[in-house]
């Protein structure tokens, strides 16, 4: 894939940039284990700082930040100012708790003292997506950096920009040179990146395919990695569901960054005694969404990422509809129209074997599904390779418990949407990867677990 800006909105290429050589390449990963052996001496209370300084910067830039990310792949003005300010979130989270998320556990043995310490791995690669550009890598890199480890980023080829923006507020934040660098690579050059000697572990989100091709690389090199993958969360609404609060809830959890996150709601598993109520609530809401230009405040639904994915998306549709899918709403984009919009879709009566039922659809497409009873919710609700998040409403204590219990997922929300946050663990089970970021959990993927035993 290219390395260059299109904007999704006007299918116009705006920039296009060289991938590094591999004598480039070579310069970083060096340049990395040198900046290593001194950067993992320096104490928490440095690193808080300068992560610190990252958070300032981000905020003071929020509205030039989350233009380039509008710019490149094209979700709203007003998410990327968020997504912004979340990453500042997630900075001073971690200024503030690595050094107890990391500080030695104490364990009674027959030791004069017994412990774990937790040291840094070194370089530390990661791959990240263009869904959440600035997110994605900032989860991964606050808890890295302050862990005491050096990282390499290969973003995705389609937002070269964020990548290189973010490379900037790590240096301008005072951060060692050598601490955090953006590769511009093809992902044809990963493989040998974690197969070199001197990069520790990798972490990956982005797709099964993805996940499976850097797993392989790196199991070969048995080197540690973290996935993060892509999911179908449920939605399940149950008889005692708070009807119009769940009903809003599914339309800003499908249409987040319209519609193209790993842990949107994609199947809307609804109890047979509302279903009726649900649905016309859901179409009357999306009649109101509006799709256009991300770049303007009133717009609730920007242009696909890339021409690739709305038109994956949009085979998807056509496919589960000629397998015997009913399409309430949408699913007829203007191809004409410049830019990779899809309209707002509704999908029902779909079959099992179709591509709504069983696919991670990645755009503003809802898929209803009418089910008799809680049992039934959660069979179809875990009827799928993927175990990302899972949304729930009942107001039903026995149920929710049930449900807790039962759904196969990385996170269970009760009467919530998913959503990620510094303080929780995030990650998936099944085929939506496996470790986890955030939390305490985050900061100790990438530590070697040390056991200290002193007679
Ligand atoms: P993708 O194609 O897998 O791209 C993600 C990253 O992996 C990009 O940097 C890409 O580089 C790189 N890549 C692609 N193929 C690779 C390979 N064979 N070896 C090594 N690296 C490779 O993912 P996407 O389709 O853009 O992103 C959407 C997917 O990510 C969805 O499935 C979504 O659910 C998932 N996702 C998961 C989470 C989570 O936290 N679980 C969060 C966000 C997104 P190039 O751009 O150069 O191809």
């Amino acid at each position: 894939m290219a390395i260059d800006t299109v904007n999704p909105a006007t299918g116009e290429t705006l920039k296009t940039f060289t991938p590094l050589t591999e004598a480039e390449i070579e310069t970083k990963i060096a340049l990395a284990e040198r900046t290593f052996k001194q950067y993992r001496q320096i104490n928490f209370s440095q690193k808080a700082q300068w992560l610190i300084k990252a958070a300032d910067l981000l905020e003071t830039d929020k509205q030039k930040f989350g233009e380039l990310i509008t710019l490149e792949m094209g979700k709203t003005i007003e998410s990327s100012i968020a997504e912004v300010e979340k990453c500042a979130f997630v900075c001073r989270f971690y200024a503030e708790h690595a050094e107890q998320y990391l500080a030695d556990r104490h364990i009674t043995t027959d030791a004069s003292q017994s412990f774990v310490r937790y040291q840094p791995l070194g370089i530390i690669l990661a791959v990240m997506p263009w869904n959440f550009p600035f997110w994605q890598v900032f989860r991964f890199a606050a808890p890295a950096l302050m862990a005491g480890n050096v990282s390499l980023l290969k973003h995705a080829s389609n937002v070269p920009q964020c990548a290189l923006a973010i490379d900037r507020i790590f240096s301008q934040a005072g951060f060692p040179s050598g601490t955090f660098q953006t590769l511009l690579i093809g992902a044809d050059r990963v493989k040998a990146i974690i197969q070199d000697d001197r990069v520790k572990a990798a972490t990956l989100t982005g797709s099964e395919h993805a996940g499976q091709s850097l797993a392989s690389a790196a199991g070969d090199a048995l080197k540690k990695v973290v996935l993060e993958l892509g999911g179908s969360d449920p939605f399940i609404v149950l008889e005692s569901a708070d009807l119009e609060m769940a009903v809003a809830t599914a339309v800003t959890a499908r249409m987040l960054n319209s519609g193209q996150s790993c842990i949107a709601a994609k199947r809307f598993i609804i109890a047979d005694p509302i279903f009726d109520r649900f649905q016309q609530k859901l179409v009357e809401r999306y009649q109101l969404l509006k799709v256009g230009d991300p770049m303007l405040a009133d717009t609730d639904i920007g242009p696909m990422a890339t021409r690739q994915i709305r038109d994956r998306l949009d085979a998807q549709v056509q496919k589960s509809v000629q397998m015997g899918a009913k399409l309430l709403m949408g699913g007829k984009p203007d191809f004409d129209r410049p830019g990779n919009f899809y309209p707002p879709t509704i999908l029902t009566d779909i079959p099992a074997n179709a591509p709504a039922y069983s696919d991670e659809m990645f755009g503003p497409v809802a898929a209803l599904f009418r089910v008799k009873d809680i049992d039934e919710s959660i069979e179809l609700a875990n009827s799928t390779v993927f175990g990302l998040g899972a949304s729930a409403w009942t107001n039903d204590s026995i149920e929710q418990t049930r449900l807790i219990n039962e759904l196969e997922a990385g996170a269970v929300f009760i009467n919530g949407m998913v959503k990620s946050d510094p303080r929780l663990p995030f990650g998936g089970i099944k085929r939506s990867g496996y470790g986890r970021e955030l939390s305490s959990e985050g900061i100790q993927e990438f530590v070697n677990i040390k056991t200290v035993w002193v007679k």
